[in-house]
This record gives C-alpha cells, sequence and structure tokens, in this order.
C-alpha cells in the first residue's frame, strides 16, 4: 500500500503532486506530505488524515516552491498515522528526503545500530531508517550511497529519494514493491501505479526488482546494483485518464458497478471465437493439462470469493479436486503442491503480497502457475507462468467490484477452456455455455435496473447492528463476497453462512428483525433453502431474498430481489450486483466514505 510519486521537470512541482497523490489515495489514507527541492533546501509538508488536509495546507500544491519534488499517502504499517510519521522523511541534517512503500523488517537493528553513533530519530516509522543510512553512507556519490544502504535493508520497498546534493536529481529503486517511470517532454515522473500520471503521459517505463533510476529533467538512467546500464523499451499504456476519473458519478464504487458489463465483456469477447474458448495466453499442451490432478486457487479477499466460486465450478465441470486457498496461510501450511497441481493465483494489482508470496511457493513445488490479474506488467502477472489479463480497467474504489465480476468471467472462460481439453463437456452443453457466456453482459445491464428496489431495502435496514448472509454452494461463495462488500464499506458486523450450518450455532445470533439476505438462485436447492429461512423466520428475522424468476414461495417468505435465469455457471456473476448494490447503498445511507474505508487499502503490498 502507500502511493508513490514523483516530479522533476521545468514547471512547478506541487499542483502535479497534490493532483496525482489524489489518484492514488486509494492506495492508503492516514496521512500524506510531500518534499519539495528548492534547490538549496529540501521542505516538507504533511499531515495526518485525508489528502484534502494537505491540500488545504498547501493551496493544492500552489503554494509550493520547487520543480523536483516526491509525495506520498500512507498506509501506516510502523507507527500510528500522524504528522510525524508521516512521509517524506528527512535525514538528520535535512539533505536527503524519502517516500517509501513497503516494509523494512530489520529496521530495528539498523536504527539501533544509527542511534549508538549518535544519529536522532523523529519518527516511529521503518522508512526513516533509510533517510538516516543514505545520510550516514554519502560520500559525494548517490548511486554508490544507494547501492550500499540497498545492501543493508530486509524486506520490500518502492523508493523515491531526492537531495540538495544533487538538486536536479530524483532517484527511483525498488524491490517488491511496484514503481513505474513516467516519460514526459522535458519532465520526467516516478510513481507507483499508471493512474497516477496519465494526466500527464502514457509513456512509462518499468522498474526491476533492484534497479535502481536517475531521474533528471530530460533524461531517465536505470542501472543495476553493479553499476551496468540497463536499456529499456518505453511502452504505451491503453488506459485513459478517464477510466480513472468519476465521471459525473458521485462516487467511483457506483460508477465501476455501472461499468461492469462493459469490463466483462471487453474480458470474454476476445476470447470466443468462432463459438470456442480460445485462451492463447495459456502455454500448457493438452497433454499438460491432463496431466493435472488437482487445482489450487490462491487469493485474499474478494479475489479468494472469486476461488471459493471456482471450486464449485471446476469441481462440477472438469472433475478435478479444487482447494481454495486463503493466500497468506497457504505457504505457512507446508502445502501438498507438486508438478501435477495446477495452480491460479488471482490478484486485482498483480501485487498482492500474501498472492505473490504464495504463488512463489507453489512455483518452488513445481506447481504450473496462471494468474488473472487486472493489471499488465505487474508483479504477479511478470512472475506467472502464464497470465490471463481481466480487462476491467483500473479500479480506484477500495472495495471492488468490477475487477472481482471480471475475474470470475476468467474462471468461466478457463471452465469452458479445459472442459473442452479435458472432453468433460458434451459439445451441445458446451455451445449453450459458451453462448450463455456472451449475452452475460446484457443480463448484468438487465439486472442493474433493481438498483431502486435494492436502495428502497438499503433504507429499510441501514441502522441495522449486524447482517447475516446465508447461501448453499454457489450462492454460499456469493454470501462470503455480500458479506464482505458490506463490512468493508458500511462498517456494519455481518457473518456469510453456509445456510445450512447456521442452526449449527450462529443461528443463536439471530434475533427479532436481524436482516438475513438469503441466497437462493439454484433451483434444486430451493427446498432446503426455504426451510433454512423459515428457520431464521421463526426466530424474528427479516429475510430478504435474491433467486431467479419470480417464485412465488420465496415470495412469502419476505422480501425479494429476482434476477434472470442463467445456467448455473453464470448465477454468480447476476446475484452478485444486488449485493454490491446493497452494501453500497447502505454505507451512502449511513454517510460512509464508500471510496476509501477506514482502515483499508487497495493495493495490499505488505504481508
Ligand atoms: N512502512 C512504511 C510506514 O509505515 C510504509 C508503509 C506502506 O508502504 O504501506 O510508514
Amino acid at each position: 500500500m502507500c502511493g508513490i510519486v514523483g516530479y522533476i521537470g521545468v514547471e512547478q512541482a506541487g499542483p502535479f503532486l497534490l493532483d496525482s497523490l489524489e489518484k492514488l489515495e486509494y492506495r492508503g489514507y492516514d496521512s500524506s506530505g510531500v518534499c519539495l527541492n528548492t534547490g538549496s533546501e529540501l521542505v516538507v509538508k504533511k499531515a495526518k488524515g485525508k489528502l484534502e488536509v494537505l491540500k488545504q495546507m498547501t493551496d493544492s500544491g500552489k503554494s509550493l516552491n520547487g520543480t523536483v519534488g516526491i509525495g506520498h499517502t500512507r498506509w501506516a504499517t510502523h507507527g500510528e498515522p500522524s504528522d510525524v510519521n508521516a512521509h517524506p522523511h528527512l535525514s538528520e541534517s535535512g539533505r536527503f528526503a524519502v517516500v517509501h512503500n513497503g516494509i523494512i523488517e530489520n529496521y530495528q537493528e539498523l536504527k539501533d545500530y544509527l542511534t549508538s553513533k549518535g544519529i536522532v530519530f523523529r519518527s516511529e516509522t521503518d522508512t526513516e531508517v533509510i533517510a538516516q543510512l543514505i545520510e550516514y553512507y554519502y560520500k559525494g556519490d548517490m548511486i554508490d550511497t544507494i547501492i550500499r544502504v540497498l545492501g543493508k535493508l530486509d524486506g520490500s520497498y518502492a523508493l523515491g529519494v531526492i537531495t540538495i546534493e544533487s538538486p536536479d536529481e530524483i532517484i527511483a529503486v525498488r524491490k517488491e514493491s511496484p514503481l513505474i517511470i513516467g516519460l514526459g517532454n522535458n519532465e520526467n515522473y516516478i510513481a507507483s501505479d499508471v493512474t497516477a500520471i496519465l494526466s500527464k503521459t502514457k509513456k512509462i517505463c518499468r522498474l526491476e526488482n533492484n534497479e535502481i533510476a536517475i531521474l533528471k529533467k530530460d533524461s531517465v538512467r536505470i542501472v543495476n546494483l553493479d553499476r551496468e546500464e540497463i536499456h529499456k523499451e518505453a511502452e504505451i499504456v491503453s488506459w485513459d485518464i478517464s477510466s480513472a476519473q468519476k465521471g459525473g458519478y458521485e462516487h467511483f464504487m457506483f460508477k465501476e458497478i455501472m461499468e461492469q458489463p462493459k469490463a466483462i465483456s471487453e474480458t470474454i469477447t476476445p476470447r470466443i471465437k468462432n463459438g470456442r474458448v480460445v485462451l492463447d495466453e495459456i502455454s500448457l499442451s493438452d497433454d499438460d493439462i491432463k496431466k493435472f490432478n488437482k487445482i489450487n486457487v490462491l487469493a485474499c479477499g474478494s479475489a479468494y470469493h472469486v476461488g471459493v466460486v471456482a471450486k464449485y465450478i471446476f469441481e462440477k465441470m472438469l472433475r478435478i479436486p479444487v482447494e481454495a486457498d486463503l493466500a497468506s496461510e497457504f505457504r505457512y501450511r507446508d502445502p501438498i503442491v507438486n508438478d501435477k497441481t495446477l495452480t491460479i493465483v488471482i490478484s486485482q494489482s498483480g501485487e498482492t503480497a500474501d498472492t505473490k508470496e504464495a504463488m512463489k511457493e507453489a512455483r518452488r513445488r513445481g506447481s504450473h502457475i496462471i494468474s488473472i490479474v487486472n493489471v499488465v506488467g505487474s508483479a504477479i502477472a511478470v512472475e506467472s507462468n502464464d497470465v490471463i489479463y481481466t480487462w476491467a480497467g483500473p479500479e480506484i474504489a477500495v472495495a471492488t467490484t468490477k475487477a472481482y465480476s471480471t475475474q470470475l468471467s476468467v474462471i468461466y472462460l478457463i471452465a469452458l477452456y479445459f472442459g473442452e481439453k479435458l472432453g468433460r463437456i458434451p459439445a451441445a452443453e458446451y455451445k449453450a455455455l459458451v453462448n450463455e457466456l456472451e449475452q452475460l453482459p446484457r443480463k448484468i445491464t438487465q439486472v442493474l435496473e433493481c438498483k431502486e428496489r435494492v436502495q428502497y431495502l438499503a433504507s429499510k435496514y441501514f441502522n441495522s447492528k449486524d447482517i447475516f448472509f446465508i447461501g448453499r454452494n454457489i450462492d454460499y461463495a456469493l454470501s462470503l463476497e455480500g458479506s464482505l462488500k458490506l463490512k468493508e464499506i458500511s462498517y456494519i458486523h455481518s457473518e456469510a453462512y453456509a445456510a445450512g450450518e447456521l442452526k449449527h450455532g450462529t443461528i443463536s445470533l439471530i434475533e427479532d428483525g436481524t436482516p438475513v439476505i438469503a441466497l437462493a438462485t439454484h433451483e434444486e436447492l430451493i427446498p432446503k433453502m426455504v426451510s433454512n429461512i423459515e428457520e431464521v423466520n421463526t426466530r424474528g428475522a427479516q429475510v430478504i431474498c435474491i433467486a431467479c424468476d419470480d417464485h412465488p414461495e420465496l415470495k412469502k417468505l419476505g422480501e425479494t430481489i429476482f434476477i434472470p435465469k442463467v445456467c448455473d455457471m453464470l448465477l454468480p456473476s447476476l446475484a452478485v450486483i444486488p449485493l454490491q448494490l446493497f452494501a453500497y447503498y447502505i454505507a451512502s445511507l449511513k454517510g460512509c466514505d464508500i471510496d476509501k474505508p477506514r482502515n483499508l487499502a487497495k493495493s495490499v503490498t505488505v504481508e
């Protein structure tokens, strides 16, 4: 997490820094700061709280002086969110300034060492040791100094460094945390992701681990740790600035919910050719595919919920055992993974540290990795054997919607692709499924029309203390996502339960008036769901059913939201829409900061 940005050029850096920090605020927003190099001194402005505080303090950057600067929006890992712990951090004499994304794992040891040399620290952060070490080792050459300092650091970092010793440059370096370089005309930039610099340039260079970039206004040099020059081709990014703007919507989350038909269409359409799913991205031969006896899906948060859906779909269609694993747990349990295991990793940003580390573990054990990622060129995309990109475009709201939906779409594509290769799907069924998949964006557009109904239901329940979600089979996987969405943005306590499991304990929490969202989209499971709904109704629950068609029996049991009928595999893509809207409207009625919920950050680049 944390967003880093830097500017070197001919214009005043302040307004750009503040503007691009706003684009990165989804990465962290407990404090922010900037440092400008005036040529003779480094001037730091930083403040606890949302970027708005810093904007007011600096007149949106206009009151800052200097054409070279770095900025940061923080998601604290070491040291509470406060003015002093906000980045940038200065060395003791104030000659070097650093912004950092990541964690320095051995910072305490380094801090003790520097303290024993008489250096006085100001903050509680791990980051400050970097600024202090740079000053401690500086002997007149910045590249030598940075190489020396990097040799001392354990952990992950993306760094932007400026110094009055060489006022016409920014030094940027990364290991395990993302950082890109933007190339402009007589100005250059650094940023944690492209959305921060799209207003200026689409021409970028990706920095790899342990590469050091030296940016001047009219040049960018990249060297490795042996000081050897590295030549990179610049690439042109396809995202445009409008996708990173609200475009008239009140919140990014709502805009992104509404963008789902388009995002899914862009993810699916290029991969269906003449009625067949074609995944050119997958390098496995038919024989390779046949040798797998297990599939592992590794992910965190909502992406993990996609993994739970995938378990139901793959097991049913491919008849291969599937484990959906929380990436943060995977490598600490000595997992049974080998070259007969296919590993699918899912991450919107492609930088999720837990997922990345789990992926490396699976790879080390001989597993073939297919990643499902939204950000082109991100670490997971680059380090997996095959990557299938979701074409969701930039997702800015912290709570995912369109990225989740496009990840689901890729799961369907994989199921069909593998199903055909393995000969597990009869031809007529395959044809019908592909056909339905192509219709999915249109059906989602239809479901989005339920928004007024969902808004009305949200207005009835937004004051609730607890809200439960229940479902069976894929509906259970979906309940997990509906519940998480609600918790994330509305701060209402919520639990998701397999509908049949509730009575084994948790039903004791159902009181008079407790809302229970019951997902009952699978026709053959409705009789059992009806019993489970009756169980909570008897105990005073207020039930909202999400189901297909105008189901008379369910109508009698509570409020209902109906979605159009589709094949079982595609049901989650439709049923998730009212869940997303429900969380959105509840959070909106409660006056929550929907796009930037408390304590969260979007790209979780720390373990
Ligand atoms: N570890 C640094 C801090 O707490 C940076 C945090 C991050 O990148 O999330 O200030």
